[in-house]
């Protein structure tokens, strides 16, 4: 795959061949991503993000499109039942549904330009990589729900004037338009206990679940059942043979895949590939969520 064929790649959660797996002399689309997020180092990432200058990266070009391709098809989807699922980048989706549209970890260069449009706005944890600050500001100063386990919520209102701000650290439900939106708590890491919101979503009888940073097994949970959509980061050492046996998805996608802003420890093609061969093992046949794709 060449520059060329990797910007115009439009692969949604593509599958990856067996055959191509372990010991494969053959580049594969994996190793294309590897090689061309290799060329862009965290600060140059973040002054990509100040100044919108892809400075001629294939990558940061890719995550340019991303949100333009990403945005104008949720506009322009017709949902009559099974919400559309887009994946923006790192472990950011936009959801649209038949009665709402909503961002989940947002983090892009341009995702201030969503906030007249989105009815609510979930946030897993409190680190840059997956919230944007200027978008919670300007939320909050709306009467929409931002969901978040740190930020408090002051004129998020749901019906008939009561306010529920989204700022909470508990197991609850939400609901807003035709989603019901379960929080729990789980475990970042070893230290970082309790500190990311895994949300589980629920419209109709589809259900989706987003565990932001997740890196111990233990606390994941739902309680609606096996949920249609997983979005899942398999890093922060998580065990994936345990997480995907214990949540057994219906569809398993994985994300948070070569974060830019981390300078160290980005989940590269290697790790992606083990963790893929982990929920193999398991019987699961995990997606990767490729910026800008549809993946549900
Ligand atoms: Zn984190
Ligand atoms: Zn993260």
């Amino acid at each position: 795959m060449n520059r060329r064929k990797f910007l115009l790649s439009a692969a949604a959660t593509t599958v990856i061949g067996p055959s191509l797996l372990g010991k494969e002399k053959k580049e594969d689309f994996l190793d294309v991503w590897q090689r061309e997020t290799d060329c862009v180092k965290a600060p140059v990432y973040c002054e990509y993000m100040k100044d919108g200058n892809t400075r001629n990266l294939a990558s940061l070009e890719k995550l340019e499109q991303a949100f333009e391709k990403a945005v104008t098809e949720a506009r322009a989807a017709k949902i009559t039942d099974t919400p559309g699922v887009w994946s923006i980048y790192n472990m950011g989706y936009i959801v649209k549904t038949r009665e709402a549209f909503f961002a989940i970890d947002l983090i892009h260069r341009r995702a201030l330009e969503l906030a007249d449009e989105l009815d609510f706005l979930l946030v897993t944890h409190d680190h840059t990589d997956h919230f944007n600050l200027e978008l919670y500001n300007k939320l909050n100063n709306t009467p929409k729900t931002v969901i978040s386990n740190f930020k408090d919520n002051y004129r998020a209102f749901y019906s008939k004037g009561k306010v529920v701000g989204g700022f909470t650290r508990a197991e609850k439900v939400f609901k807003i338009k035709d989603c019901e939106i379960h929080t729990s708590l789980v475990d970042h890491n070893g230290y970082l206990i309790d500190f990311t919101t895994a949300f589980e979503i629920k419209v109709g009888n589809w259900t989706m679940y987003h565990t932001g940073d997740c890196g111990i097994a233990t606390k994941l949970k739902t309680v609606w059942g096996r949920p249609d959509l997983w979005t899942f980061f398999p890093g922060c050492g998580v065990n994936v043979a345990d997480a995907v046996k214990k949540i057994k998805p219906k569809k398993l996608v994985f994300g948070h895949l070569w974060e830019l802003a981390h300078s160290w420890g980005r989940l590269t093609t290697p790790l992606i590939r083990r963790a893929i061969t982990k929920a193999r093992s398991q019987g699961f046949e995990p997606k990767v969520a490729l910026w800008g794709e549809r993946i549900s």
